[in-house]
């Protein structure tokens, strides 16, 4: 499933296309959104942008999109021209005089007054948005320090989208290992100076990831892999898909393990205990 940076990368991508630029026309065919055609047909777009892992299209009419991708939606954008042949179920298009920007296969759709978006069940449960400015590491660091997150376990904690939204499976993964915290720890139960590092990576990475399309690792360490040979999936990541490799900080054979059915892969040696150091 993408995570925050990859949706909010598609709404950069989306929002260059369709916000300040004529819409000529807006097709729905979802059909729990058809019965808006005509008012969103006779609209523009003026924002996109993401909450967590959710994308809200905003129109001129005062309704906004709301949409999840969870495992099968997609977003394409192509020159009008270009036909798209593939086996996914169109949900909404946007056709300028050259592009067209396409939602495929998302069953989480909704449309819903823009000055009601906090009320979405989904936004409202949210946390601070990880790609927010507002979401720095001393805020991160202030919830980790919070009662009400501080006995949670790390591997749990990370991809709990009230806790910070945005965070998913690989960055858990890289979050932990790079911050050198147990999937099993506890805040409560380290120090000062592994939660800062642990609040640092989670924005630090984050941030990283949306501005390289996918790298958790320094240009020059990603190369590296690449010419050893590494898969994509591999080489852009420290822990994550490198299980069976050794850890760039130590040696050791990155380990995979399943937290509620998810990878979790993380070194043995640098995340050894779950208490302070
Ligand atoms: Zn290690």
């Amino acid at each position: 499933m993408p995570e925050g940076p990859e949706i909010r990368r598609a709404a950069d991508r989306i929002s260059k296309k369709l916000v300040g630029n004529q819409i000529e026309s807006v097709n729905i065919i979802y059909p729990p959104i058809v019965e808006y055609q005509e008012i969103l047909g006779k609209s523009q777009v003026e924002s996109v942008t993401t909450r967590g892992k959710a994308m809200l299209t905003r129109f001129d009419c005062g309704l906004s999109m709301y949409s999840h991708n969870q495992l099968y939606g997609r977003w394409t954008v192509n020159r009008r021209s270009t036909e798209m042949n593939w086996n996914r179920s169109l949900r909404i298009e946007f056709l300028t005089d050259k592009f067209a920007v396409r939602l495929w296969s998302a069953t989480d759709v909704e449309i819903i007054p823009t000055s009601a978006e906090e009320n979405h069940p989904f936004i409202a449960k949210l946390g601070p948005d990880i790609l927010d400015d507002y979401c720095t590491p001393s805020v991160i660091y202030e919830r980790l320090n919070s009662k009400r997150f501080r006995n949670r376990n790390a591997a749990s904690l990370m991809l709990d989208q009230s806790f910070i939204a945005g965070l998913g499976n690989y960055l858990r993964s890289e979050i932990l290992h790079q911050s050198g915290v147990n999937p099993s720890a506890k805040p409560r139960l380290l120090s000062d100076d592994k939660l800062q590092r642990w609040a640092e990576k989670t924005k630090t990475l984050s941030v990283l990831s949306y501005e390289t399309a996918g790298l958790t690792v320094p240009e020059g360490v990603a190369m590296e892999g690449k010419e050893r040979g590494e898969p994509r999936r591999s080489y852009r990541h420290s822990a994550f898909c490198r299980n069976e490799l050794p850890c760039h900080y130590c040696g050791t054979e990155i380990v995979r393990m399943r937290v509620a059915n998810r990878r979790l892969d993380f070194c043995p040696e640098c995340q050894k205990t779950s208490n302070s150091d």
